[in-house]
This record gives structure tokens, C-alpha cells and sequence, in this order.
């Protein structure tokens, strides 16, 4: 097999968000750097998403956005490349977008122009690119710079050297647009921990009597687990639930674990209902008022009280308006890798240094973007944390 030489100053595996954004930085910086991906082409994950218009960033980040057994581990790549800084890239690459709510930034004409931009900005570095090679083995050779091993790299395109390796490839979300468990496997081959692996921002399953009925209601609700709470729309599927409440939940939920739903996040529901009581009149007409009537009749079929609320005592409507306002529900499961756009858990960031991305016992072996235990939330807080990771190991590599 044919040996690269001279041998690479980076060779960055994943020529996805954060693999381009590192290459890109690299590059920059005058160092050779090689790209490489199994995939056909490059940023695939960018193009569908967001609903093919990328929501790219968010106006307002912070550590209170991902989720992570190492909570403080994002702050330093955050605080060292805000979202303003990607902004800028974007406006200076002449590229529309505009501001939905929650902050959330999405592209006007299309994922692509953030891929175009990421490619182009690889060009002006001078990184090479090489798609459609896949690695078949990463063997650290003892002969670098002081502690340094030099990384050889067996690919289908031939056999690469470098003595800083950067793994970039991603989660195991969406493996029809060639996810991989690369990077785990990298990762335990060089006995470095890895947070166990879950779905997340997906769907879940919810498995009551009848479900169906409810599929294609949409609502605002309050979403509530394990202390985290968001208030977004609430979709009924034929499997369960979805929508953003549901993804964003679906981030710290755990298998066994309830959620919270509060159908009527808006108003005072005890308020109302005992106010009914001195109105003397019906529970039921007053749900149907609040709620969409399959949703109401479901609900009421679930939980009905029986009798006029004249003749209840305060206490029963009271408990019955608070679970109205506190619906716990325990999912089956999720909706699956498949459907997820996220994965939670990955590369255990207590062995990774929160300044470089490099692991902390194995020299020149970095990791960055979402192979890490770092989760966004909704709201294109997964690309700020691959461009910031992106940028933090293309100035330290
Ligand atoms: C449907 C969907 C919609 C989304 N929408 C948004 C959004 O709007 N906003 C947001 O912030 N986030 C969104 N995300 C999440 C976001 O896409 C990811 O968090 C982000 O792309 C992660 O960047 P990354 O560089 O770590 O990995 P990726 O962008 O996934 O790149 C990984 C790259 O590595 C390559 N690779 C994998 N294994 C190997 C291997 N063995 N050998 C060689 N190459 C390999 C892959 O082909 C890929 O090109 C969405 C995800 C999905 C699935």
C-alpha cells in the first residue's frame, strides 16, 4: 500500500460539522491537514437538517444549553468561539438567514450554503478532502516527538501518517446517512471511557390504551423531567409523542423515568375549576373548551370525576385541575437511532482536555463534536457546540 509522504501535520477523520470547522482552522494556521470520510460527500447531516434550512446557531448559548455528565466541559470552547463568531462567518460568506423564535438562526435559501461555505473555507486553508475512504486500522507507532506517537492510519485510499489524529465522526443518529460508531471504538481502543449511548431529540413511545386516536393533535404544553422544563409545541403521533416539547425532554429522559405534562400551561386550571363550583357548572364542556375535543375526551376518559363540581369537595377538583396541569406519563421508549437526531452520551469528557479536545492520556489523539458527551438542546445548539470544539482543536492541534 502506498505511504502518505511527507506525512500530515492533522489528519481529521469526518468531514462533517465539526471536522470542517477544525480542518478549516487548521489549515489556516499553515498546517497540512488531510480530511477523511467514508461518506460520498461532505456534510451530510448539515444538509437535511433543520428541515433542509440548518438551524446553524442561537443568538443566546451557554453551558445550560447541553447536557453532559461533565457539565463545566463546554464553557471554554463556548467562551472562545461564541455563536456571534459563526454569524459573522455567515454574513461574511453572504449568506440569508433569519432569527425564529427561542434565538434559534436558520438559513434562508438552504443547508447547502453552510456546507458550500465550510468547503470553501477547507479550500482557502488547503485541506485535501478525500470522501468514499474508509479506515480499516489505527495503529499509534512509538517514534514521534517526545511523548508523541505517530498515528498510521490503513484506509481503503492507502496508508496515512500524523502524529495528531482528530476523530470527528459523529454519533450513531441517522445511520442512513453513514453514521458509525467509529469514534467509540477509537475511543476504547485507546482505553478512554465512553458515557453509555441513547437517542436523543426524538420522538417517544407512549404505549395507553387507543394512543391513535390522538395521532396528529398539536398543542402548546409544558414538558417537565427530572427538573428540566420546556414549554414548545406537543405533537400526538400514532406511536406516541413528538414535536419540540417532546425532543427536548427526550435529552434527559431515562428508560422507567415519568414525564410531566401540563396540557394548559397558560392558565390557573385549580382557579378555574373551582371556580366552576361556584358557577355550578360542568368539568367536562369546560375541558372541551380548553382542549382539542379527541384530546379533551381521551383525557376524560383517563380521568373522570364523577358528579357536578357543586357537589365535589374543593380538595378532589383540586387534585384533579393539578393533574391536568401535571399528566405523568412514562414512555415505553424512543423512536430510535433512526429517528433521533442526536446522541446522548459519547467520549467521556473527563478524559478529554476542555481547552484542546485532546485526550488526557493518549498524546495527539483529539475528539470533537457530537461523538463527545456533549448533548445540545433544540435550537441549533448541537452546531454551535461542533463549530466551538471545531474551532478549540484547530487552534491547539
Ligand atoms: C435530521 C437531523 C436534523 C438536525 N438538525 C439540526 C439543526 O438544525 N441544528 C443543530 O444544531 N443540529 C442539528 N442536528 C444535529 C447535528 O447535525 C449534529 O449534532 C452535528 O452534525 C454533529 O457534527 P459532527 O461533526 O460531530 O458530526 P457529523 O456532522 O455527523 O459528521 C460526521 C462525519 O463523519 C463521517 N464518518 C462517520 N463514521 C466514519 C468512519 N468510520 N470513517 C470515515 N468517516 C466517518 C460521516 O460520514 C460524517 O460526514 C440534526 C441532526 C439530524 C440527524
Amino acid at each position: 500500500m502506498p505511504k502518505s509522504d511527507p506525512a500530515y501535520d492533522v489528519i481529521i477523520v469526518g468531514a462533517g460539522a465539526s471536522g470542517m470547522m477544525a480542518a478549516a482552522t487548521a489549515g489556516y494556521r499553515g498546517k497540512s491537514v488531510l480530511v477523511i470520510d467514508h461518506a460520498p460527500k461532505v456534510g451530510a447531516k448539515i444538509r437535511i437538517s433543520g428541515g433542509g434550512k440548518c438551524n446553524f446557531t442561537n443568538r443566546t448559548v451557554s453551558s445550560a444549553n447541553y447536557h453532559s455528565q461533565n457539565p463545566h466541559f463546554v464553557k471554554s470552547a463556548l467562551a472562545r468561539y461564541p455563536s456571534s463568531l459563526f454569524i459573522d462567518m455567515v454574513e461574511r460568506h453572504g449568506i440569508d438567514y433569519e432569527e425564529r423564535d427561542h434565538g434559534q438562526l436558520f438559513t434562508l435559501n438552504g443547508a447547502g450554503e453552510i456546507i458550500a461555505m465550510l468547503r470553501t473555507e477547507c479550500d482557502w486553508a488547503g485541506v485535501e478532502i478525500r470522501l468514499n475512504c474508509s479506515i480499516e486500522q489505527v495503529t499509534p507507532l512509538p517514534k514521534g516527538e517526545g511523548t508523541h506517537p505517530i498515528y498510521e492510519l490503513h484506509s481503503s485510499q492507502g496508508i496515512f501518517t500524523t502524529p495528531k489524529l482528530v476523530i470527528a465522526t459523529g454519533a450513531l443518529s441517522y445511520p442512513k446517512l453513514k453514521a458509525s460508531d467509529f469514534g467509540y471504538r477509537l475511543a476504547k481502543q485507546f482505553a478512554i471511557p465512553v458515557v453509555p449511548l441513547r437517542p436523543g431529540l426524538v420522538g417517544l413511545r407512549i404505549g395507553l390504551p387507543d394512543w391513535t386516536d390522538l395521532a396528529g393533535i398539536s398543542l402548546p404544553a409544558t414538558l417537565s423531567c427530572q427538573g428540566y422544563d420546556w414549554t414548545r409545541d406537543l405533537l400526538f403521533t400514532h406511536t406516541g409523542i413528538s414535536g419540540p416539547a417532546v425532543l427536548l425532554v427526550s435529552n434527559v429522559w431515562r428508560e422507567g423515568l415519568a414525564i410531566g405534562i401540563n396540557l394548559l400551561p397558560s392558565i390557573d386550571a385549580v382557579k378555574e375549576v373551582l371556580a366552576l363550583k361556584a358557577q355550578n357548572k360542568e368539568l367536562r364542556p369546560w375541558l372541551r373548551s380548553h382542549l382539542p375535543k379527541r384530546l379533551a375526551d381521551y383525557y376524560w376518559q383517563l380521568h373522570p370525576l364523577d358528579g357536578k363540581p357543586a357537589e365535589l369537595p374543593d380538595d378532589t377538583l383540586r387534585t384533579w385541575a393539578q393533574a391536568l396541569q401535571n399528566w405523568q406519563i412514562t414512555p415505553t421508549g424512543t423512536d430510535g437511532y433512526g429517528k433521533a437526531e442526536v446522541t446522548v452520551g459519547g467520549v467521556d469528557t473527563q478524559a478529554i482536555s476542555s481547552k484542546t479536545m485532546e485526550a488526557l492520556t493518549q498524546k495527539g489523539l483529539y475528539f470533537i463534536g457530537e461523538v463527545l458527551d456533549v448533548t445540545g438542546d433544540l435550537g441549533g445548539y448541537n452546531f454551535q457546540w461542533a463549530w466551538a470544539s471545531g474551532v478549540a482543536c484547530g487552534v491547539a492541534v
